[in-house]
This record gives structure tokens, C-alpha cells and sequence, in this order.
């Protein structure tokens, strides 16, 4: 079947004082989110501004995400959805980047001819001109390049958080697992300049964010392009001595690359939250060598054994997948043996399922979805009830919380604030006699019920710290420069049964 014919636009260059709209859809990982903000960050440099609504917006980017099963039909779907806004405004354009445009290219000009704009994972920082070429040619613009172009942190950002930024450390990957399709897309490991980092994170505390989180495909592999395999404890220890940044995350490590000089760090800088997403994917040696996890169960247990010895209260969190190819109920009791002894705080848990491109897509042995649903619910179960005595631990102790924005949905009905305490999980507590706490400013509270993905706190503020990050999300402000937002990374309810499997750190 033909596809439908491009509707007409009109070619022409738009002068500076026509102020034009942008409206950014983010799908997938974290990296995705930072992307974004690059994206929204080089819009709004170019004289464009937001709006909140697609269907109005004079410019419409997705940034898609190749992880997640059948993301191809959503993002047709999604095309289709705004062609009739398209066609009623001809001057509308539709930009498609991120993993899926990496990978499908031209076919989705071919699919969707009202797209204006395709535009890779190493050329984010293309889209203002690309727009503009569309734009004065009046047609599509493919443009796709196999490696990095511009590392995405120096370019312009329009962050989403006052009191909290992702600062990206490395970009792409050089493992392969078989169930990934990061390293075809993102392409192999490439590390920021150790300065550069540290201009951004002192640049983001300059501007009173209280937390950073560190951001890469395989973060503790950092340093690799540049042969020093010390580099990223360094980096941590460096980000410590930031004056102002109060709490540092990161994610996601690989255990292959997870060393003792970095626990070393994480538990001699003060700064470095006791937290740790570090993904398992199989507690059986058998599925991670088929998986090339070059680590075995034992290793990442003892990696524990050793947080927890420095580090007593951490907070460990991770990923695992259900049903690769070939999983036998043997290694699956494998996992939940792992599982059970980890003691996880939280989990994001996946059922497999192919993702093509992959090499386990090729795999035999492909598991019926019966199965890999049954052993999925034990697994969450499982995990359920060790989230929720872990957070009973917790039950009357004191703790401080970084309020935040948007995470407690009911807290208009309990008539609670939400915010993270510093190993990580969310807490909803009533301010009691304390006014004007605001996300950004600092809370301590006693934890009078851990429930399975939350804590609660009911007994009123301790000490409230009115902070800078504070007095800038009262006042709509956000830091300025180059660095992203939102940094707070996956924690506490686990991600919906979404059928997918990620990569490192991919899971929201
Ligand atoms: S799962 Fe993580 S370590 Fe493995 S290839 Fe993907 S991004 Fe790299």
C-alpha cells in the first residue's frame, strides 16, 4: 500500500520575533530524560518556547526508546494521533529521535511521510538546523550518525528540577549483552573529560541544587577510554568536595567493573548517598553466561557482603529479568535464592521478551509467556515482601528528606509532602506544625510505618532547612548552564509489568 502523501508546508524561515512552540515527548530510560532536556534546552536557545500541549505546539520531538516490546507500534500510534493536527496546520513540525529513530531511519518517513524530522542518539544537538532545513526545503530530514557528535552535557539544557540534576559521565557502552540493544544504538563507551564534570556539578551547586546524580550506560566502567581504571572512585571523592551539593547518586553500575576503591569512596565521602542500583538481571551463572554478564551470583554477593560492611544502611536496588531464553525452573529458584539473600530494597523486574537486533532474540528456547508470567509473579512476591520488611526496619528512626515535587499522588488527600530520604526511598509525611516547607528545602522526620514502596511519617517536621533550591522552585526558577534535571533515579514502587527488558539503568 502507498503511503499517504506528505501534507504541503509551506517553506519558509521564521523571523526571531515570531515566537514558535515545542513541545518534547520522552519515552524510555533515564538517558532519554537528560536527551530531553538537551533537546527542550537547544529549542528554547533557538527562540522557541514550551507548551504543554502537543496538539498546539508548532513543534512535536519524540524521543523514542527501542527497549520496550511493540515500541514501534506506539510511536505509529502516536504519529497518528497528531496527523489531524498536522494537517489543519501545515507549518506544525513533527521531529522523531532517540533509540527508535537510530534505529529505524528512513522507515519512518516511509511510514509516517507528515514526520518532518529524523534524528539519531549521537546528533541531538542537530535538531534546531534540521527543523530549519525541513522547514525552508519543505521535506523530510533524515539525518543519522554512527557515532557521537557533540557530547550531549555541553550543549544547552532546559532542566526540569531546582533542587536536583543528572550530569551525564559517559555515553554508550562496551559490553555486550545479549539482551541489549544499547550498545547497536548508543554505541561504544565514551567518557567526558573529568573537568568538564566537575565544571558541570560545580555549576549546578553554584545555582543551589542539593543533589547530582551521575549518569551512564555503565557508569563505574568510567575512565576506560582514557586507561584509568581508578577514575571514577576519583570522580566520586572529586564531586564530594563540591561545596554546597549535599548528596551525590549514580547509576547504573555494571558489578563486572564494580571495585573495592569504589566502596571505598562511596563510604569516606559524605555526600554519596548509602544507595546503590546495581542490576542483577539472573541470580544463575548459567543465564548470566548466556546473557554475557561476565560476573557469576557469588561475585555480586560478595560485591554486597562489601557495601554493606563499609556502608551498613545502604540501600541496594536492582534490575532483573524473568524468562531469557533457555531459563530453566532451576535457575530460576537460582534468582529468587539470589533475591532472597541481596535483601533488595526495591527491584525492577522484567518479563523477557525479544527485542530484534538482539542477539538473544536469536536464541532457541524462547519460553512460553505462560511460563515466564507465573515465575514473574513469584518473583514479585518475593521481592514484596523483602521491600516491605526492609522498610519496617526503618519504622522509628529519624531521617532527612529532600522534598520533592510531583511524587506523592494522594498527598493532597492525606494532606502529606513526599520527598527521598538519603538512602534512596520515598517518604509521605505531614509537616505538622512547620509552614512554608517547600520542594528543594530540607526535612528531618521519625518513620512511623514502612509500607512495601513508601514510608511514612506522621508525627510532624523535626528541623526545617529553608534552602536556595527551595526559594528557586518557589519562585518557577531553574538552574541555568548546560547541565539537566530531575535527578532522581528509579526507587521505590517498581516500574508496571511492562513486558521489556533494559539496559543498564533503563528501567522507569
Ligand atoms: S545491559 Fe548495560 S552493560 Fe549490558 S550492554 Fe546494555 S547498557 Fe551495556
Amino acid at each position: 500500500m502507498q503511503p499517504p502523501p506528505r501534507p504541503a508546508a509551506r517553506p519558509q524561515a521564521y523571523p526571531r520575533d515570531v515566537s514558535r512552540t515545542y513541545h518534547v515527548r520522552t519515552y524510555g530510560c533515564q538517558m532519554n530524560v537528560h536527551d530531553s532536556e538537551r533537546m527542550a534546552g537547544l529549542l528554547e536557545s533557538a527562540g522557541y518556547t514550551r507548551a504543554e500541549d502537543p496538539a498546539g505546539a508548532d513543534v512535536v520531538v519524540f524521543n523514542t526508546c527501542a527497549v520496550r516490546e511493540n515500541a514501534d507500534n506506539k510511536l505509529y500510534g502516536n504519529l497518528g494521533h497528531l496527523r489531524p493536527a498536522k494537517d489543519a496546520n501545515p507549518d506544525m513540525q513533527i521531529a522523531v529521535g532517540g533509540c527508535l529513530a537510530q534505529k529505524d531511519r528512513e522507515t519512518i518517513t516511509k511510514r509516517a511521510p507528515w514526520v518532518d524530522v529524523v534524528f539519531g542518539t549521537h546528533n541531538v544537538g542537530s535538531l534546531p538546523a534540521l527543523l530549519e532545513r525541513a522547514r525552508h526545503n519543505a521535506a523530510a530530514e533524515v539525518e543519522i550518525l554512527e557515532s557521537l557528535e557533540v557530547f550531549p552535557s555541553t550543549l544547552p539544557a532546559r532542566r526540569e528540577s531546582a533542587y536536583a540534576g543528572w550530569v551525564s559521565i559517559s555515553v554508550g557502552c562496551n559490553n555486550t549483552c545479549t539482551f541489549c540493544i544499547v550498545p547497536a544504538l548508543r554505541g561504544k563507551e565514551r567518557d567526558r573529560r573529568p573537568g568538564d564534570i566537575l565544571a558541570e556539578v560545580e555549576a549546578l551547586a553554584a545555582d543551589g541544587v542539593l543533589e547530582v546524580t551521575l549518569l551512564g550506560q555503565n557508569v563505574n566502567a568510567y575512565g576506560s577510554e582514557f586507561g584509568d581504571r581508578g577514575a571514577f572512585a576519583s570522580l566520586l571523592r572529586a564531586c564530594g568536595t563540591v561545596e554546597g551539593l549535599e548528596r551525590i547518586r549514580f547509576t547504573s553500575p555494571h558489578p563486572r567493573d564494580f571495585t573495592s576503591d569504589v566502596i571505598a569512596a562511596m563510604a569516606e565521602t559524605p555526600a554519596v548517598c548509602p544507595q546503590l542500583h546495581m542490576p542483577l538481571q539472573s541470580g544463575s551463572d548459567r543465564v548470566l553466561r548466556a546473557m554475557r554478564r561476565s560476573y557469576r551470583s557469588a561475585r555480586y554477593l560478595d560485591i554486597l557482603d562489601e557495601v554493606r560492611a563499609s556502608i551498613p544502611d545502604a540501600a541496594v536496588t536492582t534490575d532483573i529479568i524473568v524468562g531469557f531464553p533457555g531459563e530453566t525452573e532451576e535457575d530460576f529458584t537460582e534468582t529468587l535464592d539470589v533475591v532472597r539473600r541481596a535483601r533488595f530494597a526495591s527491584a525492577f523486574t522484567f518479563q523477557y521478551s525479544k527485542r530484534p537486533g538482539t542477539p538473544a532474540a536469536e536464541l532457541p528456547d524462547q519460553l512460553p509467556k505462560q511460563v515466564v508470567q507465573e515465575r514473574y509473579d513469584r518473583l514479585i512476591a518475593l521481592q514484596e515482601q523483602i521491600s516491605w520488611e526492609e522498610n519496617r526496619r526503618i519504622e522509628g528512626r529519624t531521617v532527612e528528606v529532600l522534598v520533592s515535587a510531583g511524587e506523592g499522588r494522594k498527598d493532597g488527600a492525606t494532606r502529606r509532602l513526599s520527598g527521598r530520604a538519603r538512602d534512596g526511598r520515598l517518604v509521605h509525611f505531614a509537616t505538622g506544625d512547620a509552614t512554608g516547607v517547600r520542594p528543594g528545602d530540607l526535612v528531618t522526620v521519625t518513620i512511623d510505618y514502612g509500607a512495601p514502596h513508601h514510608l511514612v511519617s506522621d508525627g510532624g517536621v523535626h528541623t526545617h532547612r529553608r534552602t536556595r533550591a527551595g526559594d528557586a522552585h518557589e519562585a518557577g526558577g531553574r538552574p541555568g548552564g548546560a547541565p539537566t534535571g530531575l535527578g532522581l533515579p528509579g526507587f521505590g514502587k517498581p516500574a508496571e509489568p511492562v513486558a521489556a527488558v533494559s539496559g543498564c539503568g533503563a528501567a522507569q
